[in-house]
């Protein structure tokens, strides 16, 4: 039987073509008139394949009754209401696991970036600084360092189990303790307190919305430096961007901010801040596997298999 399918975006041109086969699959982003395309088309919506960025707006899902499951590209999920799709019996499926290591790395490239202050570094070098002013103020080393981690998940340990052979200690703060050899917190400000670099990888959403505040940051205190490839809402951002331009802290390395892509104009006039755009998973191998995945998730759902990787 050919199903109807929804998209809110291309995930990937091949990959798209890939769900266009076997489905009649309509691009909500392309259609010049939304409403008169639910109006006749909603209820025979079945799936829809969105993005841990979209989500499926309220209003959207209201007009589709008869959708049964939701591939995302992705795996946050803090722009889903779980409980919302519980209560419709609407599955959900994320990409997990093919995107950790790249989300990892680039979590410990921010690490050596903002410590090593490589932006300044090849600003030195490019803008003909060292030649006219000698070399660049020293910086600071990784090894010997404590990393607090807030969320030691998929990706939060293979940041640690990259971060130890640079010789750093790692603690980690989380909503249980686990079968694992870092030191545990209960509580997110002794972490910060224990931590000299401060890793965010735990889910966004309301749960921990603003847990890094003024207080966290003063606890990790002027020489620390917080990295973040969470979400940006896990940081109260303004008083992060108090705390960087007064020194309270010592720098930050960015992968994700509150309103993405628009971020706030104060992060461009720092200079202890690695700034990138939340491209943690955006590498052509990450992005082909989650969008595989999506494919994968589709056909079970297709074939009435259980789903590859359900998160509802
Ligand atoms: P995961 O395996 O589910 O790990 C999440 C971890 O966060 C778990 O250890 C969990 O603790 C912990 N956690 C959950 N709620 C918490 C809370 N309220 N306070 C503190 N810790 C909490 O997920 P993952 O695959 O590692 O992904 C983690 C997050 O990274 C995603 O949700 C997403 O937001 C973000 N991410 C960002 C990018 C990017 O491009 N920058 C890419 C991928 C993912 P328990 O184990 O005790 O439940």
């Amino acid at each position: 039987m050919i199903r109807s399918v929804l998209a809110l975006l291309d995930i990937r041109p091949a990959y798209t073509a890939m769900l266009a086969e076997g489905h009649d699959l309509h691009r909500y982003d392309l259609l010049a008139d939304k409403q008169k395309f639910l109006d006749e088309m909603g209820d025979q919506i079945r799936a829809v394949v969105t993005s841990a960025r979209f989500g499926v707006p309220e209003d959207l899902l209201a007009q589709l009754p008869n959708l049964e499951v939701i591939t995302s590209f992705g795996v946050g999920h803090d722009v889903f209401d779980l409980k919302a799709l519980r209560d419709r019996g609407i599955r959900l499926s994320t990409t997990p696991d093919v995107l950790t290591d790249d989300v990892a790395d680039t979590a410990i490239m921010l690490m050596h970036a903002t410590l090593r202050q490589l932006v300044l570094g090849d600003d030195w070098v490019r803008s003909g600084k060292w030649a006219a002013k000698g070399p660049m103020a020293l910086t600071r080393s990784v090894r010997g360092k404590k990393l607090g981690i807030v969320g030691l998940g998929r990706i939060g340990q293979a940041i640690a189990s990259r971060a130890m052979p640079s010789g750093v200690e790692v603690g980690y703060f989380g909503r249980s303790k686990k079968d694992v050899e870092y030191r545990f917190f209960d509580d997110l400000t002794a972490l910060a307190t224990w931590s000299d670099i401060l890793v965010l990888s735990c889910p966004g959403g309301a749960a921990t919305n603003g847990i890094v505040n003024e207080a966290v940051l003063k606890a990790l205190g002027k020489d620390g430096v917080v990295i973040n490839i969470a979400r940006g809402s896990v940081i109260d951002e303004l008083a992060l961007i108090r705390a960087l331009q007064q020194g309270l802290v010592a720098g930050a390395g960015l992968d994700v901010f509150e309103n993405e892509p628009d971020i706030d104009p104060a992060f461009a006039k720092l200079d202890n801040v690695v700034l990138y755009p939340h491209l943690a998973s955006g590498t052509v191998e990450t992005r082909d596997a989650m969008g595989q995945l999506v494919v994968d998730n589709l056909d079970a759902w297709d074939e009435r298999r259980e789903l590859i990787t359900p998160l509802v």
